[in-house]
């Protein structure tokens, strides 16, 4: 009989976290949430420990331990209580669990994907921030530890499907990373200037969280993703493309050498892609219907993005092919232009402004180490916030 599986599910109280909680507590008998973790939304984590009755629950923000603490004794729990980035990688790397859903946002999500990674977990990766910023590493740790990685974005993971292998062989042509094309689609450029946060986390076809909402109005999402499948496939940047499909039914493409090219295709809904990543190689329920493509208007439809208007794919695709620092600089900048953008503070075309401006002003160095990509990772940020509050 095979054993339960013991689940660590960091970023359990955002979007990508209630799906993966809803595909695990649909099978008591195979998985078990051991450890929930949350950056500072303490009351909705202690929520979710009463629902699923984890071993540890882990709050990033130090402040917040003594409430995490009294709010599980408080609720008669025995979740071990614990708090702060350094605890988080501890029990990413601990026998509390086997496999790891990595699934906070931004580069924060780093120190604990990492851990799992060298820890040789079964690593569900969402968190495709710490691809971007430190893929080399990431994946050289992933093959040394024999970890098996399995991508939680739709369109990796329906590469990963594609690939029995997991990675591209000689037969590979070219992989084509669809994109819904966002909230924006068909806007020219000058008509973005005065989009608002609420219009652009108003995704027509996904239900994300604010971060990934927004890059996916800029399209820096397609252009992370393009960094992310690089990394993911061993594909050079020439060898990647991106197709604009409304429809968000076919998640992604490969092309082999002999003509033939497979897809993915299902309901847009990330409990599948969750489902996938538990279960592989077998296959288990998600919770997401079958895919009645009459019922869903009978049409597939594709167009090339429009790079003058949604200019972030652009640069995504130059910081890959400059390498060494780049891309960690490109994911900086963007993280913190995103949440200036979310609180009000700039514009939606100051996004790409920021990111290509901070682009050019920063050096690119060769990326040797994780000490080299965290001093990057703050020289961008640094350069943001200056410009920024210059902006202000
Ligand atoms: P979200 O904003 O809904 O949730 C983010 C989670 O991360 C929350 O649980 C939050 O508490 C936690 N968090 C934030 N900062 C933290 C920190 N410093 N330390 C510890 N935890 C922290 O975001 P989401 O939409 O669930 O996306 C999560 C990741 O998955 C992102 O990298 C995103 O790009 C990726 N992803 C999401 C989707 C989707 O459908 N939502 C699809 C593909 C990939
Ligand atoms: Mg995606």
């Amino acid at each position: 009989m095979r054993g339960v599986r013991r689940i660590a599910l960091f970023g359990a109280t955002g979007s990508i976290g209630a799906s993966a909680l809803d595909v695990i507590a649909r099978h008591p008998d195979r998985y078990r949430a051991t450890v929930l973790a949350a950056g500072t939304q303490v009351e909705a984590l202690i929520e979710l420990c009463r629902v699923h009755r984890p071993e540890h629950a882990v709050i990033a923000d130090e402040a917040a331990f003594p409430t995490l603490r009294d709010g599980l004794r408080d609720a008669g729990l025995a979740t071990q209580a614990h708090a702060g980035m350094a605890a988080m990688a501890q029990l990413a790397a601990s026998d509390a669990c086997d496999t790891v859903i990595a699934a906070i946002v931004g580069a924060a999500g780093l120190p604990s994907t990492l851990a799992a990674a060298c820890a040789g977990k079964r690593l569900l990766l969402a968190n495709k921030e710490s691809l971007v910023l430190a893929g080399e590493l990431l994946m050289r740790e992933v093959a040394a530890s024999g970890s098996t990685l399995v991508p939680i974005d739709s369109e990796h993971n329906a590469i990963f499907q594609c690939l029995p292998e997991g990675r591209c062989g000689e037969g590979v042509a070219k992989i084509i990373l669809t994109a819904s094309g966002g909230p924006f689609r068909g806007r020219r450029r000058d008509e973005l200037a005065t989009v608002t946060p609420a219009q652009a986390v108003a995704h027509p076809k996904w239900s994300m969280g604010p971060k990934i909402s927004v890059d996916s109005a800029t399209l820096m999402n397609k252009g992370l993703e393009v960094i992310e499948a690089h990394h993911l496939f061993g594909l050079p940047g020439e060898r990647i493309e991106v197709l604009v499909h409304p429809q968000s039914l076919v998640h992604s493409f490969v092309e082999f050498v002999d003509g033939s090219t497979l897809a993915q295709l299902g309901l847009p809904d990330m409990r599948t892609t969750l489902a996938v990543g538990l279960a592989w190689p077998e296959r288990v329920a998600s919770g997401v219907a079958g895919l009645d493509l009459v019922a869903q208007g009978g049409a597939l439809t594709f167009e090339p993005p429009d790079l003058d208007a949604f200019p972030c794919l652009r640069l995504a695709f130059h910081a890959l092919s400059a390498g060494g620092t780049a891309p960690a600089l490109l994911n900086a900048l963007n993280e913190e232009a995103v949440s200036a953008f979310l609180q009000g503070r700039i514009g939606f075309l100051a996004i790409p402004a920021l990111v290509e401006d901070g682009l050019a002003a920063l050096p690119s160095t060769r990326a040797e180490s994780l000490d080299v990509l965290h001093a990057a990772d703050e020289a961008a940020r640094r350069y943001a916030r200056t410009a920024i509050s210059r902006l202000n």
